[in-house]
C-alpha cells in the first residue's frame, strides 16, 4: 500500500544479546497470543483502526474485546482517521525508558469535533525537540519492531511486528 510508510527499526534489540526476551517492551501481535490481533494485522496493511460496540456504538481506543460502556462483546473494527492536531505535548529530553530514544515526544490529540474519538494519546516520532508545537498537525505513521522466536504447540513461530507512531505533517 503506497501510504504505508516504514521508519526505521526502533525499539528493545531482544536478539541482539543485549536484553532477554521478557524485557520486550512490545505485544505478541499473533493470533495466539492476542484477541485484538486484527488491529496488527491492519496496521501491517497501514490501516489505523479499533473496535467499535456495535451494541452501543461507541468507538474505544486502544481497541478491546469487550465494551467498557455496556459490557457486549460484539465489536466490529472500524477506521480511524490518519491525521490528528496537537493538544499538547510533553517531550523526555534525557532517561527516555528502555527501547526508546530521546526525545521521547507524547502528545495529546484530537481528531476535531466530529471525529470518532475524543482524545488519542500519541507517540510522535521523526520530530525534534521543540519543533511541536501546540496546534501542529501530525500523521499517522508504522514502523517496524524487532522481533523473537515464540513458541505454539511445541513449533517455534517469529511473525514480523509492527507499531504506529505521529509524525509532524511539513
Ligand atoms: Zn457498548
Amino acid at each position: 500500500m503506497a501510504d504505508l510508510q516504514k521508519a526505521e527499526i526502533v525499539g528493545t534489540p531482544a536478539l541482539d544479546g543485549q536484553y532477554i526476551g521478557e524485557m520486550d517492551i512490545w505485544p505478541f501481535e499473533a493470533p495466539e497470543f492476542n484477541r485484538i490481533y486484527p488491529f496488527y494485522d491492519n496496521l501491517r496493511a497501514g490501516k489505523f483502526t479499533t473496535t467499535k460496540c456495535k451494541k452501543c456504538g461507541y468507538i474505544m481506543f486502544p481497541p478491546q474485546v469487550i465494551c467498557p460502556k455496556c459490557w457486549s462483546d460484539e465489536l466490529e473494527w472500524v477506521e480511524l482517521p490518519k491525521r490528528a492536531k496537537v493538544v499538547t505535548l510533553t517531550e523526555t529530553q534525557a532517561g527516555a525508558p528502555l527501547g526508546f530514544e530521546s526525545p521521547l515526544i507524547l502528545a495529546w490529540l484530537t481528531f476535531g469535533d466530529k471525529g470518532p474519538l475524543k482524545h488519542l494519546l500519541g507517540r510522535i516520532i521523526h520530530c525534534k525537540e521543540g519543533e511541536l508545537k501546540e496546534g501542529d498537525e501530525v500523521k499517522f505513521v508504522t514502523f517496524s519492531v524487532p522481533s523473537h522466536p515464540f513458541e505454539v504447540k511445541k513449533e517455534t513461530k517469529v511473525s514480523d511486528r509492527v507499531f504506529y507512531a505521529f509524525e509532524p505533517v511539513k
